[in-house]
């Protein structure tokens, strides 16, 4: 738990970028004829300071998302024994050295593309714990400098994971190339779907879209995004 100081700046910008955040939602959501209960808001906290995370926390956010471990332990330790209890995301890309921390201190991992790193994931969850969400990252505009299997690749991919001990496979993650346009967002995000739904229909049980940032979440949302990741249009630049 932390104490939020008296003069933090915080509150009041977090409460607006909150709600100007949350109509953009609610407004995708309509647009789509989606509940806006099918979708989860993950605050990506990275390069903020954890009061910035308290204040987030405070105003009913409960998803926090991390790329680099070294910056997101202090702060999963600061703000332990909050309540509710927050829920860790690791997002950033999983190095083989950095699994068992992941696996004793995060709820979800987001970027699972080799099979290797799964098995220690799996292998270094303890039984008393939950077992750990993943989802498998898609490189789906196959850029070639991007973490990620290839769309046809992921099929295969989620068979080898699905009996893994103590790995729950929630879905499918992606990031599209900063630039896209309209056009190209729908069609990866689309195409995002269309590879959920077809694993779906061979019994893969997922959930999870995590699709969506904050200069495209509203093309995530209009093809199913369960799970978007916003940093920028939350807590400012980094
Ligand atoms: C940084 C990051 C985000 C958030 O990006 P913004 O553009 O700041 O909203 C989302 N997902 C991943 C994987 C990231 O690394």
């Amino acid at each position: 738990m932390l104490s939020i100081p008296q003069n933090s700046p915080y509150p009041a910008q977090l409460r607006a970028s909150l709600a100007a955040l949350r109509r953009r939602i609610a407004a995708a959501a309509e647009a789509a004829g989606r509940n806006i209960d099918t979708i989860t808001l993950l605050a990506v906290s990275k390069g903020h300071p954890v009061e910035a995370l308290a204040v987030a926390h405070s105003l009913g956010l409960a998803d926090f998302g991390e790329n680099y471990l070294d910056e997101a332990l202090p702060k999963i330790a600061a703000l332990a024994g909050s309540s509710p209890p927050l829920r860790w995301h690791f997002i950033g890309r999983i190095q083989a050295n950095k699994t068992r921390d992941i696996a004793a201190h995060f709820d979800w991992a987001h970027g699972v593309d080799r099979l290797r790193i799964a098995e220690r994931l799996a292998a270094q969850r303890t039984a008393a714990q939950p077992p750990l969400n993943v989802c498998v990252q898609v490189n789906v505009a196959a850029e070639a400098s991007k973490a990620g299997l290839p769309p046809d690749e992921v099929a295969d991919f989620v068979a080898e994971l699905l009996p893994l001990p103590r790995l729950r496979v929630r879905g499918l993650m992606c990031m599209l190339p900063y630039g896209a346009s309209v056009t190209e967002q729908a069609a990866g995000f689309g195409a995002m779907r269309q590879l959920l739904e077809r694993l779906n229909r061979g019994g893969a049980g997922l959930d999870t879209l995590s699709m969506g940032m904050s200069n495209d979440l509203e093309a995530a949302i209009e093809q199913g995004a369960t799970l978007v990741r916003v940093g920028t249009a939350l807590f400012g630049a980094r």
